[in-house]
């Protein structure tokens, strides 16, 4: 019997996240988790809530946290929006500023959350495919007839980075639309837009800290754009949930933030193993994207992504396979751990 809440239940098309399994120990290379453990002053200023401090709500405008990124970023605390997660940022951008009218453009290939938002949201996606060379093309961000854009730098599942350059070239031809950048993986290669933030008042920034500064567990994001578009993400907020961050997570990632050494140094290991991964899989065979993130993204002209992927859980070594699709599903994206699970890797795979 069809009731009131089944049809809507059925019209909702779920984001699946990549595998967690806890059946056995694997190598992660799967969800771009950091293979390092969060900074250290971070793990201590976490483990200093844990106490009767809890029985108290933690700070609604997680301002510690604000000005500790507006340092970072050479901007004023009132550029600085922090949610839960930069999927929740970018689920409040979505509901504020392009929900109820126009398109939305963003890419294909992207990140498989912007479609489930729009669904959720009802908005229509505008679709704009990548070039042959997996490339965003700024020119095709012209002329479109659409409520916002969603530029992802460095793309996601791609890796491959957009010069600043083009940022500009897409802010300039739309000036009255927000331009969303997610930079969530910006640290380990890519130049950030949020230096142009004072000159564009339709950009918004927006990164996190589960991935460069390895705290994916206590899921911090934050937008940095200029107030009027933060001061609207705020309102969104209070809207819903005042109180998205606790106060374990607001101690843990205002330290982290401020430990800029310990995020230069994992990034740098990160980049090294990426690159030493790289002439690796291409001695293998494989054809490796650049890559400006945490992953590289493969593909082998003999070998289906399929059974690589299989073959690499069986030896307990996860990565990404994105489903037998269109373009995509030939490639396995695969996340850059420490070097002995790399060197395990790329073992397994001589093997294979
Ligand atoms: N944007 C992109 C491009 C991502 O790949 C991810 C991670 N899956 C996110 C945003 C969300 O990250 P988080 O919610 O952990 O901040």
């Amino acid at each position: 019997m069809s009731r009131f809440w089944t049809d809507k239940i059925a019209s909702l098309d779920p984001y699946v996240p990549g595998e967690q399994p806890q059946d056995k120990q694997y190598i992660k290379l799967n969800t771009n988790e950091s293979p390092y453990g969060p900074s250290p002053k971070a793990l201590a200023a976490m483990q200093d809530q844990v106490s009767e401090k809890l029985r108290l709500y933690p700070d609604p405008n997680c301002q510690t946290l604000k000005n500790a990124l507006a340092k970072t970023y050479s901007v004023d605390a009132d550029h600085v929006f922090v949610g839960n997660g930069s999927d929740e940022v970018l689920a409040l951008a979505f509901m504020g500023y392009f929900a109820g009218g126009k398109p939305l453009a963003f890419a294909d290939i992207t990140y498989s959350f912007y479609k489930v938002y729009a669904n959720l949201y009802g908005i229509t996606p505008d679709i704009v495919p990548l070039n042959d060379d997996f490339d965003v093309v700024p020119s095709d961000y012209e002329n479109l007839d659409v409520s916002g854009i969603v530029i992802t730098n460095p793309n996601a599942p791609t890796g491959k980075a957009l010069p600043l350059a083009d940022i500009e070239k897409v802010l300039q031809s739309n000036p009255d639309i927000v331009v969303l950048v997610d930079e969530a993986y910006v640290d380990f290669g890519a130049q950030s837009a949020v230096t142009l933030v004072g000159q564009y008042p339709n950009l918004m920034v927006v990164q996190t800290l589960s991935k460069s500064r390895a705290l994916a567990g206590i899921r911090v994001g934050y937008a940095i754009a200029q107030p009027e578009l933060i001061e609207g993400l705020e309102r969104l907020k209070n809207s819903f949930n005042s109180y998205p961050v606790d106060r374990i997570a607001l101690a843990g990632a205002t330290a982290a933030v401020e430990d800029t050494d310990y995020l230069e140094e994992i990034c740098q290991k990160t980049v090294a193993t990426r690159e030493w991964t790289t002439i690796e899989l291409e001695a293998l065979g494989f054809q490796v994207l650049p890559s400006a993130t945490n992953f590289v993204f493969v593909t082998h002209p003999e070998h289906e992504a399929e059974s690589l992927y299989l073959g690499l859980k069986e030896q307990g070594i996860l990565v990404r396979y994105f489903g037998n699709k269109p373009r995509i599903g030939d490639f396995l994206r695969i996340t850059i751990g420490t070097d002995a699970e790399m060197a395990a890797l790329v073992a397994r795979l001589k093997e294979m």
